[in-house]
């Protein structure tokens, strides 16, 4: 009956039993059809335009940390042009959607399927106990650095609230109402349908039956008092799982889970100390990401910190970062490899000062020494 009644309400032009697949705890969900995918994709085209205000405010909060966009995921499917960005991330990705077809980016970019998780974290979570990484493999060290870093610092973070960021998110059809509401004003059956309708195309292999890395490849962090007044949503750092997974890969995992942290945490610290950009321009971003690089690196080399080689440190600097856009012509989107390296670089030396003998600067300190050395830190791509 219910089926029925969607079908004729929302008519999406495909047949009531595809329409109305079973939600996937009923078992395997029907099977995905050519029908379904054209169908789904026009409705996809539909609703792009219909995003609203408040989804608009809510997805900015992440765009400094913005990995992969409409056009990375465009670049990546279509492996001839690897030319922007040709190791690493990027290479990897492209490895990850090799096939996904033009149609399947229609769907995932008109409906912006990769906020959806990011959305939910940053409005429900953490709602209970949190695990990091698909099956909970970065959990302790996520929750160790956490705590250490709480205490490393000088500033307090005891408001600053962890959050994990899944891409199974996708197949909670409740979870995924929620936020169908929220993104396209859609009355709650019609958003209802579209959830399910979103399941169902995630559920098939190439998708990672909804586990795929790219629906989570992001980390950010944001404050009321910096980014989300009237949300009244706290302070969080958010940490998707695709991105530790992507790092992982690529020889990171030793590293990667407590430097993505420490640099969201760096944002942090930026909130408190009132070190925000004041405009919003490259060359602020720039600042703001380099000096939230320089505050990782300081914590993971610095001995009361994660105690980690320069090396280590480095590499891991290098590779986060590296993916994103064909922006390194845009003379500071994050700061280049080599810049965001030779942060990490000049926060080891700090760190590991002669006479430091152990003791942890007071975080605006940082940050002064880093302004003041900024220019050189540049130097390498200025
Ligand atoms: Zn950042």
């Amino acid at each position: 009956m219910r089926r029925r009644t969607f079908t004729t309400a929302f008519a999406l032009g495909v047949p009531a039993l595809a329409l109305g697949a079973p939600a996937l705890a009923d078992g395997p969900p029907a099977a995905w059809t050519p029908a379904r995918s054209r169908a789904l994709r026009d409705r996809a085209a539909q609703l792009t335009p219909r995003m609203t205000d408040r989804a608009r405010r809510l997805m900015a909060v992440a765009d400094s940390e913005r990995l992969v966009d409409a056009g990375t995921l465009e670049r990546a499917i279509d492996g001839s042009q690897h030319e922007c960005a040709p190791t690493g991330l990027t290479q990897w990705l492209g490895e990850q959607v090799t096939d996904f077809t033009d149609e399947d980016l229609a769907i995932i970019t008109g409906l912006f399927l990769m906020e959806w998780p990011m959305l939910h974290a940053l409005l429900f979570e953490p709602d209970g106990p949190q695990h990091y990484g698909p099956d909970g493999e970065y959990t302790k060290a996520i929750t160790k650095t956490f705590r250490t870093l709480q205490k490393f610092w000088d500033v307090d973070g005891s408001h600053i609230r962890l959050a994990a960021m899944h891409s199974d998110l996708l197949v909670d059809v409740d979870a995924t109402t929620a936020l169908a509401e929220l993104l396209f004003e859609l009355p709650t059956p019609e958003a209802r349908e579209l959830a399910t309708e979103v399941a169902a195309f995630l559920s098939q292999p190439k998708f990672g039956g909804g586990r795929h890395p790219l629906f989570s490849f992001n980390a950010f962090a944001f404050s009321d008092q910096a980014l989300l007044g009237d949300e009244g949503l706290g302070s969080k750092i958010i940490m998707g799982d695709g991105m530790l997974q992507a790092l992982d890969a690529l020889g990171l995992g030793d590293v990667a889970p407590q430097g993505i942290l420490a640099h969201e945490y760096g944002h942090q610290l930026q909130f408190s100390l009132g070190l925000g950009a004041e405009e919003q321009s490259p060359e602020a971003t720039r600042l703001t990401e380099l000096e939230a690089d320089a505050f990782s690196g300081y914590y993971l080399s610095h001995p009361r910190g994660e105690r980690l080689r320069n090396r280590r440190v480095e590499a891991f600097l290098y590779a986060y970062f590296q993916l994103g856009d064909c922006a390194f012509d845009d003379p500071g989107h994050h700061g280049t490899p080599n810049q965001r390296a030779e942060a990490g670089h000049w926060a080891y030396d700090l760190a590991n000062a002669k006479g430091a003998k152990g003791h942890v600067r007071p975080a605006a300190q940082v940050s002064t020494l880093f302004r003041e050395d900024l220019p050189e830190i540049l130097a390498p791509d200025a």
